[in-house]
C-alpha cells in the first residue's frame, strides 16, 4: 500500500508544505559543497578487504556499531571492518607476530565512510577536536588506510588493559604517556612495535590509531559497508 494514497491529516499537511518549501529552496543551498573534499591527482583503485574474511582470529569489537562510543549511539548499521588490501595483509602479519607473544589484534574500527567523520566533527566540542579529523580534509580512515585497535590475551580471550580506554580524549591516550602501570605501557609498546614493524605509523594523540604508509595513494570514500563487494 502506498502511504501517499492515505488521506492527509492536518499535521501531515503542514509537514508536506515544509517538504515542498525545502525542495524549492534546495537550488540555493546546492551552491555550497557539503560532500567529501574534492581532491586533485590520481589515486589507486580502492580494494577494500574485509578483515574477518582474511583472518577470522583477528577479533572485532566495532564500537561504532554499538552505543559504547563517544557519540553514545550506533553510527554504523553493521559491525564490520575493512582495509585497503596492502594494509589488511600487513595487519595479518602483525597479528601473527603478536600471537607468538600470547596476544592477538582486537579491531575497533578501520575504513570509515566520510559522512561518519563529518558527524564526529559536528558532535565534538572545539577543545577536543585534536582527537577527530576535520571533514574538510577527511580522515585516513576514509581512505581505508587507518585502523583503531588494541590487543586481546590469547589464553583468556579478554581485551588487554592499556594506559587509557579506546577513544579516551585525555593525555593518557598519547602513545608516549608515561603514566599507568608498567604492564599497561609494555602492552601498548608491544602493539606499537608490531604495527610499526609492518609499515604502520602511530597517531600522535592516540595509541590505538595506526596509519598505513600508502594512505596518500587512496581516495577519500563515502561508501556504506553494505555497498562494499
Ligand atoms: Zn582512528
Amino acid at each position: 500500500m502506498s502511504a501517499a494514497a492515505a488521506p492527509l491529516r492536518p499535521g501531515t499537511r503542514a509537514i508536506a508544505s515544509a517538504v515542498i518549501a525545502a525542495v524549492v529552496l534546495a537550488p540555493a543551498c546546492a551552491r555550497a559543497h557539503v560532500g567529501p573534499p574534492r581532491e586533485k591527482g590520481t589515486f589507486r583503485a580502492p580494494d577494500l578487504v574485509e578483515i574477518a574474511l582474511i583472518d577470522p582470529t583477528i577479533k572485532l569489537d566495532i564500537r561504532y556499531a554499538t552505543a559504547r562510543n563517544f557519540v553514545g549511539r550506533p553510527v554504523y548499521a553493521e559491525a564490520r571492518a575493512f582495509l585497503q588490501r596492502p594494509a589488511a595483509e600487513a595487519l595479518v602479519r602483525a597479528h601473527r607476530a603478536l600471537q607468538e607473544k600470547g596476544y592477538g589484534l582486537l579491531v575497533f574500527d578501520a575504513y570509515r565512510p566520510w559522512s561518519v567523520t563529518k558527524l564526529f566533527w559536528d558532535v565534538t566540542p572545539r577543545s577536543k577536536r585534536d582527537f577527530v579529523a576535520n571533514p574538510k580534509k577527511g580522515s585516513k580512515h576514509n581512505r581505508g588506510c587507518a585502523v583503531d585497535l588494541s590487543l586481546y590475551d590469547v589464553r583468556s580471550g579478554d581485551e588487554a588493559e592499556m594506559p587509557s580506554a579506546y577513544d579516551e580524549m585525555s593525555p593518557r591516550a598519547s602513545p608516549d604517556y608515561a603514566g599507568g602501570t608498567a604492564e599497561q605501557r609494555a602492552r601498548r609498546d608491544l602493539l606499537r612495535a608490531a604495527m610499526e614493524g609492518r609499515g604502520f605509523t602511530v597517531e600522535p594523540h592516540e595509541w590505538w590509531h595506526f596509519n598505513c604508509r600508502e594512505w596518500r595513494e587512496y581516495p577519500i570514500l563515502d561508501i556504506p559497508f553494505s555497498a562494499i563487494r
